[in-house]
């Protein structure tokens, strides 16, 4: 009998040939088998086991935006702040990264130097403005 992961991987067309023309005769044999098949195509179309529903399941593990923000002010209990480093570096979720990256590029916005640069980059071009 055919495994279900190989008929999902008929389904990816990431067989050999060999596997591929297996599986395709087994479909002509087997009614259960094509059934099986057909199931399988329609949790795909309900998105079942597309990339962005495993994603979205393993991101359960994900901490929250706020726990990345104190991640990086250096605000986080010990324990959480462990489990976050743990989650970035060793896991090396790219989704926490990114939204790591992002808040860190916010926070060096709000830095003091960087208002007083726009307030002074604000009124330069406003006096531009005017004299024009
Ligand atoms: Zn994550």
């Amino acid at each position: 009998m055919i495994a279900r992961e190989v008929l999902a991987a008929y389904l990816d067309d990431t067989l050999s040939d060999v596997e591929t023309a297996q599986v395709e005769q087994a479909l002509r044999q087997h009614e259960t088998l094509r059934r099986q098949l057909r199931g399988l195509l329609q949790e795909r179309d309900r998105g079942e086991h597309s990339v962005g529903a495993v994603w979205r399941r393993n991101r359960l593990s994900c901490p929250s935006r706020e726990q990345l923000g104190n991640y990086l002010l250096g605000v986080l209990e010990p324990g959480p702040h462990d489990y976050v480093e743990f989650h970035l570096r060793t896991i090396g979720c790219a989704f926490c990264q990114a939204n790591l990256s992002d808040l860190e590029a916010q926070q060096q916005e709000n830095t003091p130097q960087v208002q007083e640069r726009r307030k002074r980059v604000f009124h330069s071009s406003a006096g531009l403005l005017r004299k024009k």
